[in-house]
């Protein structure tokens, strides 16, 4: 064994969800072999669209000009997710980014950021799933993290239908440090992706503040 997977191991006792292998809650082969990954499509519309980016049409009402999507929300990756928010935080936001790693382009991004929780989640919780998959990916893909938006109201957002869910959103966000958004090329990092009202609100006020691109990377979409 490598020296490197022992001090792992060391580290992070943990058992792979897929295998049992122990090092990582999900081992490198099972996320080359156990993980479906998802066929990229136009995240609003559902076509298929190459890398994940927003179909012509979509763009027109969407800031976002793209989402890449690592997987389905089903099995071990809704089982992933779960840990992210409930008890292995740490580890299974890093595998959640290792499955993440594969999908950017680190020379199209500038700069790394994440939906912000809602206070009352974050007080609850403790931390933001969504911002520790970021960080760990920042890591992995050498590119800066930086907290770009704040969230201005707690919003709960299930059982609502699409068009209630994109007017919840609106207006929920801000933008702060615009010295970093402006001219950059931003991706916002989510756990995982629904209607992507929320991600594409974001992707609005990051716009709004001068952005020049901004894309979203998930680890799945529902
Ligand atoms: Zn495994
Ligand atoms: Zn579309």
């Amino acid at each position: 064994m490598p020296i490197t997977e022992t001090l792992i191991s060391t580290l992070a006792p943990f058992d792979c969800l897929v295998c049992q292998q122990e090092g990582e809650l999900l081992c490198a082969d099972c996320r080359a072999s156990a993980i479906i990954t998802k066929r990229p499509t136009c995240y609003r519309c559902n076509k298929l669209s190459a890398y994940g980016k927003t179909c012509a049409n979509c763009r027109r009402h969407s800031a976002l000009a793209g989402v890449l999507v690592a997987s389905h929300y089903d099995g071990v990756i809704k089982e992933l997710v779960h840990h992210i928010k409930y008890d292995y935080a740490r580890a299974a936001s890093s595998s959640a980014a290792a499955l993440l790693t594969p999908l950017v382009d680190a020379s199209q991004f500038d700069l790394i950021t994440c939906v912000p929780a809602a206070p009352a989640r974050l007080r609850q919780r403790g931390f933001n799933q969504a911002k520790l998959i970021a960080q760990s990916l920042a890591q992995s893909t050498r590119l800066p993290y930086a907290d770009l938006l704040l969230r201005t109201k707690n919003v709960h957002q299930v059982g609502l239908t699409r068009a209630e869910r994109l007017e919840q959103v609106q207006g929920i966000f801000v933008a702060h440090r615009p010295e970093l958004i402006k001219g950059a090329r931003v991706l916002i990092v989510d756990d995982v992706i629904t209607t992507g009202a929320t991600v594409a609100e974001c992707a609005k006020m990051l716009q709004a503040a001068g952005a020049k691109s901004v894309w979203a990377v998930a680890v799945a979409k529902h």
